[in-house]
């Protein structure tokens, strides 16, 4: 199966090869190394500031997105939730359970976020949004959302799941607090880690405040995480591929090169199906993604055919937009050559009138 979808994705072979080996003990010094050494990569691709950290959880994404919510937000918070589609929904939907007071502001399927939507709000105290929404595969406005947080002294705190790699995502020029990325996206290993960069301005505050959960908490991560370690037993043969999957975008050149290359796929699949019955949906696209309209609806019916016909994995939307959308992915070990095969496979179903 070729894998288009946005996590899991395709691995490279020197990554796949530490799954096939039997999970190592982790409470050694040679483990508590590869962690320190992630740590230290991690913080050095997203330029963060000096002095911050960075924790790894054992949980999917949607486990930072929370830790975020209970360990660095508190009640007095009022916090701006960006909400442009199913995982800016989901902040919001964390905000309500954690009784954090918070301002949805919604955004249209599809569209960016405009200045003026934030007229009013300047009097918050803090700032929540997935820097690239996946399920309409925009990509916000991120220079803007920085300015408008640092002129209001709004804590920024950035989903950057499916960005970490594909997309620009300097830490120090937006001055956000913290941001957050899943081991299953771009970096492209087995899912099951959530990672998070934290600033000092964020770990003060996880600091002071009180301790709400004890899975998810960053206080016990960070402590822990001082020595290499955390605080159960975690995730260790994808912390594992992390590593190797770290050192190799370092050894062919770096974050910006990795990014060049998701950046041509991305160009080179949207190039190569100009002529088809499909409308794009985002006004300002990811590199990640390219979410796709079908013209003549059936959006469902496309993916499934692909999958079973095709042998390709395209990624469906979820609730109502099933139907009308779905999305194909350009992170993980993609060729142009792989590009190929699912042009030329939606090109026939083109020719077969199933598009
Ligand atoms: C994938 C993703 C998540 C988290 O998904 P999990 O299934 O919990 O790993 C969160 N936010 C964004 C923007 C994502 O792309």
């Amino acid at each position: 199966m070729l894998n288009f979808t946005v996590g899991p994705v395709m691995s490279e072979p020197d990554v796949l090869e530490i799954a096939n080996r039997s999970t190592p003990y982790f409470r050694t010094p040679e483990f508590s190394e590869v962690m320190l050494d992630n740590e230290r990569m991690i913080l050095e691709m997203l330029n963060a500031p000096k002095n911050s950290r960075c924790v790894f959880l054992t949980s999917s994404g949607t486990g930072a997105m929370e830790s975020m919510v209970m360990n660095i937000l508190n009640e007095n918070d009022r916090v701006i939730v960006i909400n442009g589609g199913s995982f800016g929904h989901r902040f919001v939907e964390l905000a309500e359970l954690h009784d954090r007071p918070f301002t949805e502001v919604k955004c249209e399927f599809g569209k960016q976020l405009r200045r003026e939507q934030l007229d009013g709000l300047e009097d918050n105290t803090a700032l929540l949004i997935n820097m690239h929404e996946t399920s309409s595969g925009v990509l916000y406005d991120m220079k803007m959302v920085a300015e408008f947080c640092k002129e209001n002294n709004i804590l920024l705190l950035v989903d950057a799941i499916s960005s970490f790699i594909a997309d620009e995502l300097d830490m120090t020029e937006l001055g956000a607090a913290a941001v957050i990325t899943g081991s299953q996206k771009a970096l492209a290993v087995q899912p099951g880690v959530a990672v998070m960069a934290l600033t000092p301005e964020a770990l003060r505050r996880i600091d002071e405040n009180k301790e709400v959960c004890m899975y998810l908490s960053l206080k016990q991560a960070l402590q822990n995480g001082q020595r290499g370690q955390t605080p159960f037993t975690p995730a260790v043969t994808t912390l594992l591929q992390i590593h190797t999957r770290l050192q190799g975008i370092i050894s062919r050149g770096g974050v910006q090169e990795e990014r060049n290359i998701i950046a041509s796929v991305a160009a080179d699949f949207r190039n190569g199906i100009k002529d088809l019955p499909f409308e794009f949906v985002s006004e300002f696209p990811s590199n990640a993604v390219t979410a796709l309209r079908p013209v003549n609806g059936h959006a469902k019916e496309i993916v499934r055919i692909l999958k079973d016909e095709y042998q390709i994995w395209g990624c469906p939307n979820g609730g109502e937009l099933a139907d009308e959308v779905f999305r194909i992915g350009h992170i993980g070990h993609i060729t142009k050559e792989d590009n190929q095969k699912l042009i030329d496979a939606l090109h026939d179903m083109k020719e077969r009138s199933l598009l």
